[in-house]
């Protein structure tokens, strides 16, 4: 299955070439809409990691200024766009998701790319209007240091387009750490860079043993920024590791999105833009929907559409085109089962979908929706990470928010209604960094996107995703 030109060298990347360092451990990466064993990886570790971060910081002693930047990260998003059938089938290889997903993030990575070359700009230094003391003042925007950019399964180019163009238009080398699930995408991407001729240091990449690479990436004095996007455990963990040295954070982590939808919403575009964003990558995805509210006066008749929607959706081996995937692994399937049968324990009606008890052909996971259920289901409190939709009832705007907002994640939240003016005071009372009006959409390369509380802290995308990687330093000039 694997006859990618990309993939002939299954390895690590540091001074600019192809390598696997000392390393005899291996470890195996599937598919996993078959089960079947697509490459053997070295299983990196600590000392490949600091071989990494020694490349990126000779990389640092450079200066390269705002056009050799831009040019290289306008070449990645050309590569991307040209390669983009190859890249689309590596990532539903590994991740499982149907090939139309896989082309659209492609697509979604290289914007990252082009949009940082568009607002490089903006990094220019700039000189005060005005002379405070009578001098002249001048702000710079220098590269912050290494970056570390450790990324998740569930978008594996994307989520390194979100970084690796924010470090690049600053200036930053990265040392990339993909998730041991989904390393292929990333070698075949370092593969398009290495044709491209990046000079050595400004990329690297490791995989393998995660916690002995974190460690490694959090102690280095070089490493100044740690960007992560992963579970909220492993960036609390992340942040601990790196406070000695206060290092910067950028942390985009799990959310728990509430999807509201009053009772005058337009319930046929509610239903649609549910469709669309639920189910996207299986639900695995940050952004997925996982409590929907819906006010009870509207709510026989946004389940009637829903079942109807819900029911017509085909789920199989993304590589045949269907509208679902697999879940990633057997914990991605089992927790989401877990989440099933938790909602029918507690007296949550089972309006479509179910349970699946074998998954021996694969860990499919059956679109499911529940209604109603009591306050402690699991699938209200935790990121449920698949396509289990629960529904529950509310009378007022009062009552919405508060169960929107009943929870430690702050992420994404999605607002139907024809009133605009509530639309406004309810999202000004929500404390989510990503907020739909009348839509289910999530990120986009040119607005900045991240989590409020313990969804993460920092942005990406837009002019604030460049500014993670950036170091703000003020020169006053005085007379000589
Ligand atoms: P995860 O288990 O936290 O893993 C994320 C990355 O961290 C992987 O590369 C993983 O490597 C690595 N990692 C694990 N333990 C580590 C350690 N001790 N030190 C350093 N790195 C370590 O998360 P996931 O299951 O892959 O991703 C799902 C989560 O990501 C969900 O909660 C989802 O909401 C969140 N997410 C958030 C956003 C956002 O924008 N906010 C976007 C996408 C996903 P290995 O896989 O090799 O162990």
């Amino acid at each position: 299955m694997l006859n990618s030109p990309r993939l002939s060298t299954l390895s690590g990347y540091w001074n600019g070439k192809f390598q696997r360092g000392e390393t005899q451990n291996y470890f195996e990466v599937y598919n996993p809409a078959t089960h079947e064993k697509l490459a053997t990886l070295p299983e990196m570790g600590a000392q490949e990691a600091e071989a990494a971060v020694d490349s990126a910081e000779a990389f640092l002693a450079g200066d390269y200024d705002l056009e050799w930047r831009k040019k290289w990260l306008l070449e990645i998003a050309a590569a991307l766009s040209t390669h983009r059938v190859e890249m689309g089938q590596i990532i539903t290889l590994e991740n499982g998701k149907p090939p139309v997903e896989a082309l659209a993030e492609v697509d979604y990575a290289a914007a990252f790319y082009r949009d940082a070359a568009q607002r490089i700009h903006h990094l220019a230094p700039q000189t005060l209007p005005t002379r405070p003391r009578n001098m002249t003042w001048r702000i710079y925007h220098r590269p912050a240091g290494v970056a570390a950019l450790i990324t998740p399964w569930n978008f594996p180019l994307a989520m390194l387009a979100k970084k690796l163009s924010g470090a690049i238009a600053a200036g930053c080398p990265s040392v990339v750490k993909p998730s041991e699930l989904t390393p292929l995408t990333a070698i075949a991407f370092f593969a398009l860079l290495d044709e491209l001729g990046l000079p050595a240091g400004l990329v690297n990449l490791v995989f393998g043993d995660a916690p002995a690479i974190g460690q490694v990436l959090c102690a280095r004095p070089s490493v100044q920024v740690i960007s992560f996007t992963g579970s909220t455990a492993v960036g609390r963990l992340l942040a601990a590791q790196a406070a000695p040295q206060l290092k910067r954070l950028s942390l985009e982590l799990g959310g728990n999105a509430p999807f509201i939808l009053f009772e005058d919403g337009d319930i046929d575009h509610a239903v649609g833009q549910l469709m669309a964003n639920k189910f996207r990558c299986a639900g695995q995805t940050c952004v997925c929907s996982n409590r929907i509210l819906v006010q009870a006066n509207a709510l026989d008749a946004f389940l009637q559409r829903l079942k109807s929607s819900v029911s017509q959706l085909r789920w199989g081996p993304g590589l045949d085109d269907y509208d679902i995937g697999p879940m990633i692994n057997a914990a991605g399937f089992e927790k989401v089962q877990r989440h099933i049968q938790d909602a029918l324990d507690k007296g949550a009606e089972l309006i479509v979908g179910g349970p699946i008890a074998d998954a021996s052909k694969g860990h499919y996971c059956q679109p499911t929706v529940v209604l109603g259920g009591a306050d402690d289901m699991l699938c209200l409190h935790e990121e449920t990470f698949g396509p289990l939709i629960v529904v529950r009832a509310f009378d007022d705007e009062a009552e919405a928010l508060r169960l929107a907002n009943d929870t430690e994640y702050g992420l994404a939240a999605y607002l139907f209604s024809q009133d605009s003016a509530r639309l406004e005071r309810v999202a000004r009372q929500l404390h989510f960094g990503h907020v739909g009006l009348n839509t289910a959409t999530g990120p986009t390369p040119e607005a900045p996107f991240g989590g409020m509380r313990n969804s993460g802290l920092g942005r990406e995308g837009g002019l604030e995703g460049l500014m993670e990687f950036i170091e703000v330093q003020t020169c006053p000039v005085g007379e000589p």
